[in-house]
C-alpha cells in the first residue's frame, strides 16, 4: 500500500517508467532506527543503494558508510568530506588498500600482508566468518567471505605500531529478525573483543511489506550484550528499501493459453530485484487506464524484455486494463543500481524525488 503523499506525486509523474523516491518517509525511518538503537553505532551499507539524494538524508542520522569498492569510496568522500567511512570487499586491490578509512575490514591474511605491505597507517577490523548455524536467513555470507577462527588466529601476530587492530567485523547473513541476529551477536560477543562491528542483513518481507524489522528488540539487546564494548551495525537493505518505487505504465493485457499476462513499460532490466529473488514485487495498481483489460483472475505481470526471465509478480489475483498505472513498492535498495540497464536498449526511466 502506498501514502497518499506518494500515490499523489505518482499522478503528476511527466513520463513512465520513473522511479521515486520518498525522502521525507526515509528520514523519518532512519531517525527512527537511530533512536531504537542507543549506543550502537549505525553506518549504512552504500551498496544497496548509493543514490546521492538518499546518502544527504541518511548522513544526518548515521554515523558512518560502509563502503566495499575504490568507486563507493570516491562517490562517499566526495559528497561528504570527514565522514567516517569503513572499507570493506573481498579482493580489494593495493590501491584501495591505500584509500583513507575510519576502519578497513580485511578479509584474509594474505589482504593483511599486502596492507603492511602498503606502510600505510591503519584501524583494521579482522572479518570473521564465523561457523555459526544460521536458520531462516535469505543468504548467508559464507563462502569467500571473511576468514575462519584458524586465519584470524594467523593474522594477529602480524599487528604492530602502525596497523593496529581494533576488532572484529561480521556480516553473517541476509533476511534474519532481530531475535535470530541477537542470538549470533551474543555467541560472537563471547569472544574477547573491544570493538565488533556486526554487519547489517537485518529482515525485510517482499511478501508482508507491512512486516518490519523490530528495531527496538534488537536495539535493546544489543545494549545488553555491548557492555562497554564499541558495537556497530551496517544495515543496507532495511534503511532504504521502503523509500523506493518504480512506477510504470500497462501497456499490453493478454492471456496466451489460459494465463493472463499484463505488460507493462520498463522491465527487470530496472528493478532486477524481482528476477533475481525469485519473489513477487509488491505492487499497488492505480486505475488510469481505459483500454481493454483482464480481471478477477491470477494475472503474470511483466516488462518489455524478450525474456522469460522479465517477470515482476506471478499469478496474482486482481484486476487490469490498458493505461492503468503500476506502482512496485519496496524499490529503494537493490533495485535500480543491480540492474542490467542497456540490456535492449529501451529507455531509461527517469528520477524523481520528494522532498516534503
Ligand atoms: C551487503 C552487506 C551489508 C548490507 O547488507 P543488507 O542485507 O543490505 O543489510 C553489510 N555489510 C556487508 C559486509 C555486506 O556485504
Amino acid at each position: 500500500m502506498i501514502s497518499a503523499r506518494v500515490q499523489e506525486a505518482v499522478t503528476r509523474l511527466p513520463a513512465l517508467p520513473a522511479y521515486l523516491y520518498d525522502l521525507p518517509s526515509l528520514d523519518e525511518h532512519v531517525a527512527s532506527v537511530r533512536r531504537a538503537l542507543g549506543a550502537a553505532e549505525l553506518y549504512y551499507a552504500v551498496k544497496a543503494n548509493p543514490d546521492a539524494e538518499l546518502l544527504r538524508v541518511l548522513a544526518g542520522h548515521v554515523d558512518g558508510f560502509e563502503v566495499s569498492s575504490g568507486g563507493e569510496h570516491a562517490h562517499v568522500t566526495g559528497l561528504f568530506p570527514g565522514m567516517p567511512v569503513a572499507l570493506g570487499g573481498p579482493g580489494k586491490t593495493d590501491a584501495e588498500l591505500r584509500l583513507p578509512h575510519h576502519r578497513i575490514h580485511v578479509e584474509s591474511p594474505n589482504e593483511l600482508r599486502r596492507l603492511l605491505a602498503t606502510g600505510r597507517e591503519a584501524d583494521v577490523l579482522l572479518r570473521l566468518n564465523p561457523d555459526l548455524p544460521v536458520e531462516g536467513a535469505a543468504l548467508t555470507m559464507s563462502g569467500p567471505f571473511g576468514m575462519d577462527e584458524e586465519a584470524v588466529a594467523e593474522c594477529l601476530p602480524l599487528f604492530g605500531e602502525r596497523v593496529r587492530l581494533r576488532g572484529l567485523h561480521t556480516h553473517l547473513a541476509s533476511g534474519l529478525d532481530a531475535e535470530q541476529l541477537l542470538r549470533l551477536a551474543g555467541a560472537l560477543l563471547e569472544g574477547a573483543y573491544d570493538e565488533v562491528n556486526l554487519g547489517g542483513g537485518m529482515a525485510v518481507s517482499y511478501a508482508e511489506p507491512r512486516r518490519r524489522f523490530d528495531w527496538k528488540a534488537y536495539g535493546a539487546g544489543l545494549a545488553e550484550l555491548g557492555r562497554g564494548r564499541r558495537l556497530r551495525i551496517e544495515p543496507g537493505r532495511a534503511l532504504t528499501v521502503y523509500c523506493g518505487c518504480y512506477v510504470t505504465r500497462v501497456v499490453d493485457v493478454k492471456r496466451v493459453r489460459g494465463q493472463a499476462y499484463a505488460i507493462v513499460l520498463g522491465g527487470t532490466h530496472h528493478l532486477r530485484t524481482p528476477a533475481t529473488k525469485g519473489h513477487d514485487q509488491p505492487f499497488t495498481i492505480l486505475p488510469t487506464g481505459e483500454g481493454p483489460g483482464v480481471g478477477d483472475e491470477p494475472i503474470t505481470f511483466v516488462g518489455q524484455l524478450c525474456t522469460p526471465k522479465d517477470v515482476f509478480a506471478r499469478n496474482i489475483v486482481t484486476t487490469v486494463r490498458v493505461g492503468d498505472t503500476v506502482v512496485f513498492e519496496m524499490a529503494g535498495a537493490y533495485a535500480w543500481n543491480i540492474s542490467h540497464h542497456d540490456f535492449l536498449m529501451h529507455p531509461k526511466p527517469a528520477f524523481h524525488y520528494l522532498r516534503s
